[in-house]
């Protein structure tokens, strides 16, 4: 079978750099369907009728799309493998990448690559629009044009940015750190518990003390992702019969709690009784807070402390997003629970704080 390749939309004899625009769908490329009124992917291969200026960055600029463009609320961790495999095969070829996703799921994708992207030295910036490229008010040309920059960047030879990221009206933020938090306006995405990478105004200015630095070891691809996880957020009145299904599944490998506050939980027995069954069963838990500012701290109350008394693992001030797509990775590429167990306690590519 014949492999898709890059279609190529801008080449100069001397660029700033080679950036490979990875499309998967969004409203960015969107069209409407004039009888159901709705907004629907559509094939970007038109994507320069819309940025007749782009030839002025002087960057080499290639498309490339995935097999089926989706609205990314239809996102599955297999869109995150074909992603992975694409940056695999090109990631000699171009000095950064850029994928167009929906807002909607981005913060997850974005999440789950920099997990199976090891040791990543060169950008990948995730964007996107709230409103369609070919809308007059679209926020989808201010996006891409300033992502390209940043993708093509460089300081002494070497990337500026060496992580996964979220670039959206005019801050970057880390992939892993990032929330959709709006959905009218264009500000779509904060990143509460890290501060922004760089902010783009008349000039590009990078917080260079937040950003990773260069990796130690050789970039490796991780393929392996699992689906066997379940979120489960509290509520007061949330009861057993709700639970059991959860808990007791057995194809359930792993949980992200969403507790309350600093990462407290009922206390009630038939609660802890599902969590300790579940952990003695080999499921792994995982406890986020359902605060967006601030960490899960073990022994602050009585309520939380049993619950890591039994084997909860605490994760500190991750996102949900992360946490369940760190969950998947590890899951996925490892075997030994202590080795799970310390990896979800501890930082892998900047998702919590140390
Ligand atoms: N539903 C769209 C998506 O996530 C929303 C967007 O792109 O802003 O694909």
């Amino acid at each position: 079978m014949e492999e898709n390749v890059p279609l190529s939309i801008l080449s100069f004899k001397n660029p700033l750099g080679k950036v490979l625009i990875i499309y998967t769908g969004g409203t960015f490329g969107m069209v409407k369907n004039q009888s159901a009124d709705t907004l629907e992917p559509y094939n970007l291969s038109s994507l320069l009728d819309y940025f007749p200026d782009l030839h002025q960055l002087n960057i080499n600029v290639a498309l490339f799309e995935i097999a089926n463009i989706i609205d990314s609320s239809n996102l599955s961790p297999n869109v995150w493998v074909e992603l992975v495999v694409v940056i695999e095969r090109f990631y000699s070829a171009y000095d950064g990448f850029i994928i167009i996703h929906g807002t909607d799921t981005m913060a997850y994708s974005a999440s789950a690559i920099s997990f199976m992207i090891e040791n990543l030295g060169k950008p990948i910036v995730f964007t996107g629009a709230q409103l369609p490229v070919s809308m007059i008010r679209s926020d989808a040309r201010d996006n891409l044009i300033s992502a390209l920059e940043i993708a093509a960047l460089k300081n002494n030879g070497n990337p500026i940015v060496n992580e996964v990221a979220i670039y959206f009206n005019n801050i970057l933020l880390r992939g892993n750190r990032a929330k959709k938090v709006e959905s009218s306006h264009f500000d779509a995405f904060e990143s509460p518990n890290y501060p922004m990478l760089a902010e783009t105004g008349i000039n590009i200015d990078f917080q260079y003390d937040d950003l990773l630095g260069r990796p130690k070891g050789e970039v490796q691809f991780h393929k392996q992702i699992v689906d066997q996880v379940a979120v489960v957020k509290l509520f007061p009145g949330i009861t057993e019969t709700y639970l059991i299904p959860i808990f007791e599944n057995k194809s359930i490998r792993g949980i992200v709690l969403e507790s309350f506050g600093s990462g407290n939980a009922p206390s009630f027995p038939w609660f802890l009784q599902l969590i300790e069954n579940a952990i003695n069963r080999g499921v792994v838990i995982y406890n986020t807070s359902q605060c967006i500012k601030g960490m899960v701290s073990p022994n602050r109350y009585e309520t939380g402390k049993v619950m890591y008394e039994l084997g909860v693992i605490p994760g500190k001030d991750i996102t949900v997003e992360a946490a369940i797509t760190k969950l998947m990775f590890l899951l996925g590429n490892y075997d030994d629970h202590n080795i799970i167990a310390s990896k979800l306690r501890n930082d892998i590519c900047g998702e919590m704080s140390e």
